[in-house]
């Protein structure tokens, strides 16, 4: 990305603090997080679910929610987009569970920052292969949660057909897509369709998006068949939406991708769509 000049402007992370995890996560979670990844001397699963940790993983899981938080905090100053390139994702943590690769809910410990100091409503949008269980699990409160994801796949949650709930004034939307893979065309029509709608009746004060990559075709660990080139129309119709409610402020947070080829295009093309809406 630095050599393609997507990297212009940086602003640097930050590690999250007990508080800002704590809107999220429960105080034995946080504590289970850090007994069991400062004594893993070796790799190891941690025991709510299947996330890899060894005694680096809780540096680096403060740093990406702080990043993220980094990230919010910039595109709410500059009323603009801001993309955190953080690693571990975090879409799949749940309050008090980490689980594929996840173990803090970057996303939603920056929706919840948000909230804290503004008050108002976020909508997250989640085009991650897998469905965002962990976002969804803490919706309400001014979280609204819209997002595709593969079905039947991992992890299980989301359902398998079309389906919408409101969770006090907020919503639950999900859109399943089938684990053959999709055309470019349709995925694209699903979020031109998707997006506008939702956002109308969130009228959001910031959007949030769970920028996962891996449903691209040939990612190992996703793949729906899709070009990299849904990234550029996915990136256009979040401006447009983001113009009309949000003053332009949108925080991407990177989820899944796992081709670094893809995973760079596709980033890149989100990049350029965001330009070009300024
Ligand atoms: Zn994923």
């Amino acid at each position: 990305m630095r050599a393609q000049g997507v990297l212009r402007e940086t602003i640097a992370a930050r590690d999250a603090s007990d508080a800002e995890l704590l809107r999220v996560h429960t105080p034995p979670y946080l504590e289970l997080v850090e007994r069991e990844t400062s004594a893993a001397q070796t790799p190891r699963y941690l025991s709510t679910g299947d996330a890899v940790v060894d005694a680096r993983s809780l540096a680096a899981a403060r740093r990406a929610a702080g990043g993220a938080v980094a990230a919010m905090e910039a595109a709410v100053e500059e009323n603009a987009s801001v993309f955190a390139l953080i690693r571990p994702p975090g879409h799949h943590a749940e309050p008090d569970r980490g689980m594929g690769f996840c173990l803090f809910n970057n996303i939603a410990v920056a929706a919840r920052a948000f909230l804290a100091s503004h008050g108002g409503r976020v909508l997250v949008v989640d085009f991650d292969y897998h469905h965002g269980n962990g976002t969804q699990a803490v919706a309400g409160d001014g979280l609204s949660y819209v997002g595709t994801h593969a079905a039947p796949a991992y992890p299980g949650t989301g359902g398998g057909e079309p389906n919408e709930t409101q969770r006090g004034s907020d919503v639950i939307a999900n859109v399943p897509l089938p684990v053959g893979g999709i055309a470019t065309e349709r995925f694209v029509s699903i979020w031109d369709a998707l997006l506008p709608r939702i956002a109308a009746q969130v009228r959001p004060d910031l959007i949030l998006v769970s920028a996962g990559f891996d449903y691209v075709a040939g990612d190992p660990v996703g793949d729906l068949g899709i070009g990299v080139e849904a990234a550029s129309a996915l990136g256009e119709r979040i401006a447009a939406v983001a113009a009309e409610y949000c003053k332009n402020r949108v925080v991407y947070v990177l989820e899944g991708g796992y081709d670094l080829d893809a995973l760079t295009e596709s980033i890149a093309r989100i990049a350029a769509a965001s330009d070009a809406s300024r």
